[in-house]
């Protein structure tokens, strides 16, 4: 029997037709295989005049992606080298996990996910439109595959209506199967085995609100307040307006990144732990995810570079046997303000300066935003608070009955940190200390970047210090003496010339503060738990708000739109903002 090609499941999907004129649509392929169908996805959707505006594509398979089996099926098809390249070059080395990637600025949305396919079902949250059921052709057996328990997830995943393109043969042996899941299967008669037949979703039963567990309805898209612009209310801003939103983002200050997100430049670096904790994991993701939005929106070299990072583990106050160092490949430096003023110049989004919000009320499904004098500066349909320390005064300046918020309801730990960058241009730096700086930045103890661009010269940067807010300031130099302490244990042959450039005073400071959560985490999600009024908070990024911003943005966009999450279900769950709280609503 001859095996359909990945194209034959497309017009069996009813694509591109079934998606005219949407504004979102959702597919999921059980079968990556080589990505040939996603390419025929993205080909369809390119040429399509009434394509959707966002396009999902989620891709399940057992290994890595076989990009030498892909350019030797697009060997035939010349139009698709271009996409294929690109491809090709992205999906080489990814490991077990979610792997999320954009292409046509954010428009369309790749999630590849690696793994058992039972559990990287059980890991997504979402609704499809369109359902591949393996269409790579070495699965051409694939219905041993699909046992109850499997066909069962797939209908969890599948909104009313949904098309699920499949092999004839495959149809007819899982039929009983499918049917008792709620897909309406074609006439035996009408299907020809060696061909691709197309299934719906259509159960004769009223689907239940609890068949969806935690799959969240999608919200209509209308208008949005974000109150502060940093990297956290700037990215969710930029994810919502993608996605067809208009977005006003209000801030006390009168021009955008004013806060912790003035840092003049920062790290982006996946974080390590023995036990690859939630952190770990979800670093991995965000890192890859805001050198995209770097990639797309920056200068290179001037805003930000993907110069790579040594990690290293200097030897602490014991002995214990330190592991190597670590060279990560994807990361680098960026200048937060500068993606933060490029997110809010997206098309949608509106930035208001000196616009202290003080208050919020609930009217006939509004949500008026106040300013100290108790004006209503704005309304919208949803608010998401992005900004950082100021969550917990504003939420208990709220009217209670208004945001179901009371005071009672306080996260076990929100903590202001402040902290130094102790940084000088090389201008200024003696020879020995800049033929002692490294070739690319180093994390650690503290961190270095050796070269950044800045407005006042080509400098170096080195940081940051922790200074709980609840704790006196010890003051500049006392801070350029601890990042310099640091740095002795990091890059020992810097010590000796930073040391007297500190003494001497020609180290400049930053200073800023982090807002951190008490698991270090990022919280997002509504304000109190239970039925969603569309109050929500993007907030704690902690020391690593390049890295989390744009998951954060994007993991907040998806659940509003019932789309496929960038990260594990899982581990979007460890982000809910009413975590931790015994007394959540
Ligand atoms: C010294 C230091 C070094 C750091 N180094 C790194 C690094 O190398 N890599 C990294 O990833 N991260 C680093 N960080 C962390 C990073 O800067 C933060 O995680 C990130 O900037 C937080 O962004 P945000 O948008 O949540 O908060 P902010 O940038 O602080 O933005 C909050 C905004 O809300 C506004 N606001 C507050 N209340 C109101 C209100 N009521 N109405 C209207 N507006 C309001 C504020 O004006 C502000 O603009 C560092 C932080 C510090 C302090």
């Amino acid at each position: 029997m001859a095996k359909p090609e990945p194209s034959a499941f497309l017009p069996a999907a009813g694509l591109p037709i079934v998606w005219a004129g949407q504004n979102a649509w959702r597919c999921l392929d059980t079968a990556y295989g080589s990505g040939h169908a996603f390419v025929k996805v993205w080909d369809a959707w390119r040429r399509d005049d009434h394509r959707p505006r966002l396009l999902h594509y989620v891709g399940l398979c057992a290994e890595a992606p076989q990009s030498d089996a892909l350019l030797e099926a697009a060997k035939a098809e010349p139009h698709l080298s271009g996409l294929v390249a690109s491809l090709a070059h992205l999906s080489q080395t990814i490991t077990a996990g979610f792997h999320r990637y954009s292409f046509e600025g954010g428009q369309l949305l790749l999630t590849l996910c690696m793994g058992d396919l039972s559990k990287l079902l059980r890991q997504q949250r979402f609704q499809a439109d369109t359902l591949l059921l393996d269409p790579d052709p070495k699965l051409d057996r694939s219905d041993g595959r699909w046992d109850l328990w499997r066909v069962k997830a797939l209908a969890r995943l599948s909104r009313r209506g949904a098309g699920l393109a499949l092999r004839g043969h495959t149809a007819m042996l899982l039929r009983p199967v499918l049917q008792q899941c709620g897909f309406v299967v074609p006439d035996k008669n009408s299907s020809e085995p060696a061909g691709v037949v197309r299934a719906e979703f259509q159960p004769a039963w009223v689907l239940k609100n609890s068949r969806h567990d935690a799959i969240e309805p999608a919200v209509p898209v209308t208008r949005c307040v974000v109150v502060g612009a940093g990297l956290a209310g700037a990215s969710v801003a930029a994810a919502l307006a993608r996605r067809g939103w208009q977005v006003v983002v209000l801030d006390a200050a009168a021009t955008p990144a004013q806060g912790a997100s003035g840092l003049p430049a920062g790290l982006v670096v996946p974080h390590v732990s023995a036990d690859d904790c939630s952190l770990s994991r979800l670093s991995r993701s965000g890192v890859r995810m805001v050198l995209q939005q770097a990639q797309a929106l920056l200068q290179q070299g001037q805003d930000w570079e993907n110069t790579g990072v040594l990690q290293r583990f200097p030897s602490g106050n014991d002995d214990s046997p330190r592991p190597p160092p670590i060279w990560h490949t994807q990361a680098g430096w960026v200048k937060p303000a500068a993606l933060v003023h490029a997110w809010l110049a997206q098309p949608g989004v509106r930035f208001l300066g000196d616009c202290a919000v003080a208050g919020l009320q609930r009217q006939g499904g509004l949500w008026r935003v106040l300013g100290t004098a108790g004006q209503v500066m704005t309304v919208a349909e949803r608010v998401v608070l992005a900004n950082a320390h100021g969550v917990l005064p504003l939420l208990d300046a709220c009217s209670n009955a208004e945001t179901s918020w009371t005071s009672e309801l306080t996260w076990p730990v929100l903590r202001t940190v402040h902290g130094q960058v102790s940084w000088a241009r090389h201008a200024d730096s003696p020879l020995e200390a800049l033929a002692a700086l490294p070739a690319s930045p180093v994390n650690g103890a503290g961190s270095l970047l050796p070269r950044v661009p800045l407005t006042a010269g080509l400098a170096w940067l080195a940081g940051a210090t922790y200074q709980p807010a609840d704790e006196a300031d010890p003051g500049e130099q006392s801070q350029h003496a601890a990042n310099l302490s640091r740095l002795t244990r990091l890059l020992p042959d810097l010590a000796a010339p930073l040391a007297t450039m500190v003494a001497t005073g020609e180290v400049q400071a930053w200073r800023g503060s982090r807002c951190v959560s008490a698991d270090r985490l990022p919280l997002l999600g509504p304000v109190t738990a239970g039925a969603d009024q569309g109050l929500w908070l993007c907030a704690a990024m902690g020391s690593r708000g390049l890295t989390l911003a744009v998951l954060c943005a994007e993991l907040l966009a998806a659940r509003w739109g019932a789309e496929p999450l960038p990260v594990e279900a899982s581990l979007a769950r460890a982000l809910e903002a009413t975590r931790g709280r015994s007394n959540a609503l």
